[in-house]
C-alpha cells in the first residue's frame, strides 16, 4: 500500500514498487490511445465519434475509463475545441473543422491505478499563431517535467512553467492547474502553473504527478457554460492543455504517459 506525505493541510500519496508497475501499465495504455487520437482525428468528425475512438481502444487494450461518471461526467474524454479551455463534453453534433486546436483530455485506469494526459492537435491545417500557443504549452509541459526531482519543493515546477509560458505573452488560467494522480483521479497536491508565493510540499521519489500547463492565445479570464462542465474563454481566443503523467524518480522524473515514438 502506498505511503502518505503529510504536510500543510496536504496529504500526498508515495506509490510502492507494485503500485508502480500497474501506474506504467495505465500509462503505456493511455499513451498509445492519446497517440492514435491524434492520427486518427480529422476535419468533419464529430468530438462523439473521437471519444468513442478512444473508449473502444482503452477496453481494447485492458484499461478502464476514468473520466466517465466522474462527478457525473458522461464521457470517456473531455474534448475542448478552440474557445473552449477543458471539460468540453463529446457531442454528436460537435463536429471538428479544418483550422480548429482541438484538446483531448483522457485518464486510464489499469487494475486500479490511474494516469491522467492530455494532447492539444491541430485539424487540419492551422494558423502559425495556434501552432505556437500549442508549441509553447509543450515546452511549458517539458520544462516542468525537467525540473521535477526529489528534494525541491512543488512551486519549481510551477515556476518553470510560467517562465517559459510568460516569455511568450500568453495568459495561464490560474483555477485550473496540475495535480497528484494514481490511487484517485485527483490527489494532493495541486501543482500550479504559476508562482503564487506559497512554497509548495517537499516533492519526493514514488510521487506521482498529472503535470498540466493550461494557456490561453490572450486574456486568462474564463467562465463555465450552462453545461456546468465546458470551461471557455471570456474573450473566445483560443486555449489549450497538455498534459503528461509523470513519477518522481531517485534523481529526477518519468513520463508514464509517453507516446509510442
Ligand atoms: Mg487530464
Ligand atoms: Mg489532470
Amino acid at each position: 500500500m502506498a505511503t502518505f506525505w503529510v504536510e500543510n493541510n496536504q496529504r500526498i500519496s508515495i506509490k510502492n514498487k507494485d503500485e508502480l508497475k500497474l501506474m506504467k501499465k495505465s500509462g503505456e495504455i493511455l499513451g498509445f490511445v492519446l497517440y492514435e487520437v491524434e492520427q486518427f482525428i480529422k476535419p468533419g468528425q464529430s468530438t462523439w465519434e473521437i471519444d468513442q475512438f478512444a473508449e473502444n481502444l482503452i477496453l481494447k487494450l485492458g484499461g478502464e475509463t476514468v473520466f466517465k461518471g466522474y462527478h457525473g461526467f458522461p464521457a470517456t474524454t473531455c474534448i475542448s475545441v478552440n474557445e473552449e479551455v477543458v471539460h468540453g463534453i463529446p457531442k454528436k453534433e460537435k463536429i471538428i473543422k479544418e483550422g480548429d486546436v482541438i484538446t483531448v483530455d483522457c485518464g486510464v485506469n489499469y487494475k486500479g491505478l490511474i494516469t491522467d494526459s492530455a494532447i492539444t492537435v491541430g485539424v487540419g491545417k492551422i494558423d502559425v499563431k495556434l501552432e505556437k500557443l500549442i508549441n509553447t504549452a509543450y515546452k511549458a509541459l517539458e520544462k516542468g517535467i525537467q525540473t521535477a526531482k526529489p528534494g525541491i519543493r512543488t512551486t519549481e515546477i510551477s515556476k518553470a512553467i510560467e517562465s517559459v509560458v510568460n516569455k511568450e505573452g500568453y495568459g495561464i488560467v490560474e483555477d485550473l492547474s496540475g495535480h497528484g494522480v494514481g490511487l484517485q483521479l485527483h490527489e494532493d497536491p495541486y501543482i500550479l502553473n504559476y508562482y503564487d508565493g506559497e512554497p509548495g510540499p517537499l516533492i519526493k521519489e514514488g510521487m506521482t504527478f498529472a503535470i498540466e500547463p493550461i494557456i490561453t492565445l490572450k486574456s486568462n479570464k474564463t467562465k463555465t457554460l450552462s453545461d456546468k462542465w465546458t470551461i471557455i474563454t471570456k474573450d473566445n481566443l483560443p486555449a489549450v492543455q497538455v498534459e503528461h503523467t509523470i513519477v518522481i524518480t531517485s534523481n529526477g522524473a518519468e513520463i508514464l504517459t509517453k507516446r509510442p515514438k
